[in-house]
């Protein structure tokens, strides 16, 4: 039996009133009010009754009753205990929702594919507290899921960063990091206003569609080269790359990048992923353990 929708502002008072509950600021709660963009989320998923679903903080259960009623399976892992008796209640009427306590940073995301989700492939999709945007990111594409795709609300500047191109002022190590693992989309910028309490920031949607072929590379080096050439944005890649962490001396690194044919006097925010995995290729092996 469905009960009223859970993103009616009227309801989530209701509910959140009854439970005494009060919000964390420090677990980034802010509960979306909005059934239009409560769809969209799942939209933009393209969530369908044969997909598994990884859901992280769904609160109250606004987004994940959504999901519920399009996906196959919803397993959602939810870090404040004290929302467990207020889903319990809000999703009693769907059998097709787990929830778990935990810390999606401390959880084994892979054996929860394999025990609860026939091993995949899996969708996720999250609202994101902003604080821990990044390494939940990280850990979710550094781990070699099983993850068909991934959408996140994140905080509007952070989805700008991520699918921002080569050469403008927003491309970074986040902008590579994300584009190395997938391809990034915005799906919908979110008013501040869908949400209780409001967050001072807009969002966006993002949808990051997992490659199915990560790029064959010594990932450590690869993210220290991107990390060192970003690490000094003003220098030029010459500079900033014998600077950084890598260690190796300025003429050897010039050796690398004019074999690549790779400017010595361009900046990091002018290279494309597959430059630096190029550079990383090249370098001579590093001292890295
Ligand atoms: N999905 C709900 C919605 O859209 O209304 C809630 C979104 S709220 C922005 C973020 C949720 O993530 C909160 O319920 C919070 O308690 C939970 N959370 C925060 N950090 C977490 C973590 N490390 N692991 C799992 N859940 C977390």
């Amino acid at each position: 039996m469905m009960n009223k929708r859970l993103y009616s502002p009227k309801y989530v008072k209701e509910i959140l009133n009854k439970h005494e509950f009060e919000f964390s600021k420090s677990l980034g709660q802010n509960f979306l009010i909005d059934g239009n963009i409560v769809r969209k989320i799942s939209q933009v998923g393209e969530i369908t009754d044969e997909d598994y679903v990884l859901e992280i903080g769904p609160g109250i259960g606004t987004l994940t009753e959504e999901l519920a009623l399009n996906a196959k399976k919803v397993v959602a892992v939810e870090i404040d205990k004290n929302l467990l008796p207020i889903l319990d209640e809000t999703l009693e009427s769907y059998d097709n929702v787990e929830i778990i306590h935990g810390d999606i940073l401390n959880i084994d995301i892979q054996k929860i594919i394999y025990d609860k989700m026939e091993g995949g492939p899996i969708k996720v999709v999250a609202n994101l507290p902003y604080y821990v945007t990044t390494p939940i990111m990280a850990k979710l594409l550094e781990e070699d899921l099983n993850i068909h795709s991934i959408v996140v609300m994140v905080q509007k500047e952070v989805a700008e960063r991520i699918v921002a191109s080569p050469g403008s002022k927003q491309y970074g190590s986040l902008s590579v990091f994300v584009n190395f693992y997938t391809y990034p989309e915005i799906g919908m910028k979110v008013p501040k206003t869908v949400f209780i309490p409001q967050p001072k920031v807009d969002s966006a949607i993002v949808k990051l569609n997992i490659k199915e072929e990560i790029p064959q590379v010594n990932r450590e080096v690869f993210f220290k080269v991107v990390r060192s050439a970003f690490g000094k944005r003003r220098k030029t890649l010459l500079n900033a790359l014998s600077s950084g962490e890598l260690g190796l001396e300025k003429d050897v690194i010039r050796e690398v990048l004019e074999n690549l044919n790779i400017p010595i006097n361009t900046r990091a925010e002018n290279l494309k992923v597959e430059d630096f995995i190029k550079i990383s290729k090249t370098l001579p092996p590093l001292n890295i353990y």
